[in-house]
């Protein structure tokens, strides 16, 4: 399995995946150009995707949707009440959140995440003995959330602020409360906990995500998460970017050097 974050934050996201003979991209919140662009950065051509999944129907994330999955004739999986919000696409395939469905050797699945739109999801993507789960836009961490990382190989996670930047920060009041309250976005710390509690030896790569270009950078995260972890024992552990995408990351079946 490989995968990258083609970009992460409140302007764009997308994140590339290769499972098995199948690449995904989830969401698609950049321009058709920029994710021809940053795919090409990472050596993959956009002709060979095969589908877009997508979390939920913020602009960050759909904004591109229907210039890529046009030019490129690509289905777009959602859940029923998302899908209401996808316009103007090839193909637009509707999904139950939590019911697994496969393309060939890949198995795709979804759960319900906390956020201010209709219905979002997390996905689970699983191929060749690997998990991959992204979560992003999570205003708190659930019961069925913790579930779904379990045993996971990658997690993309979101790690939107750090609470202190964020009451520091110039924000209105409104926004202030919108993302710290449970159905906005995940803090570094609520984040570090989920990561912390989810800790296994097969757990290899953790990619932070959807950070807050006001009220976060990646030196405050990846401070909060020393507090909690040992990030040294992940083969990846990186924050993700708007401006760039992440390297191409390549996850192997047992690679692993926690000593746990
Ligand atoms: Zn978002
Ligand atoms: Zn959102």
């Amino acid at each position: 399995m490989r995968f990258s974050v083609l970009s992460s934050g409140s302007k764009a996201n997308s994140t590339f995946i290769e499972a098995g003979s199948k690449r995904f991209l989830i969401d698609c919140g950049l321009s058709a150009r920029q994710t021809v662009l940053r795919l090409g950065k990472i050596g993959i051509n956009a002709e060979t995707l095969d589908a877009i999944l997508i979390t939920h129907e913020h602009s960050d994330h759909i904004g591109g949707v229907s210039v890529m999955s046009r030019k490129f004739r690509l289905p777009v999986y959602a859940n029923k009440k998302t899908a209401a919000f996808i316009e103007n696409v090839f193909d637009l395939q509707i999904f139950r959140t939590s019911s697994k469905f496969e393309f060939e050797d890949v198995v795709v699945n979804s759960f319900s995440t906390v956020h201010d739109v209709v219905d979002p999801v997390g996905y689970i993507i699983e191929s060749e003995g690997i998990k991959f789960v992204q979560a992003t836009d999570i205003g708190k961490v659930t019961p069925l959330m913790r579930h779904a990382v379990r045993g996971a190989n990658v997690m993309v996670i979101e790690s939107n602020h750090d609470e202190q930047m964020l009451r520091d920060c110039r924000y209105p009041w409104e926004l202030k409360q919108r993302i710290a309250s449970t159905h906005g976005h995940l803090s570094n710390a609520g984040c570090a906990e989920l990561i912390a509690e989810s800790i296994h030896p097969g757990l290899t790569h953790v990619v932070l995500a959807h950070l807050s270009e006001n009220s976060n950078c990646p030196e405050a995260a990846l401070k909060t998460m020393r507090e909690y972890l040992d990030i040294q024992q992940f083969e990846t552990f990186i924050c993700a970017s708007v401006e760039e995408p992440t390297p191409l990351i390549e996850v192997i079946a047992g690679q692993s050097k926690l000593a746990i």
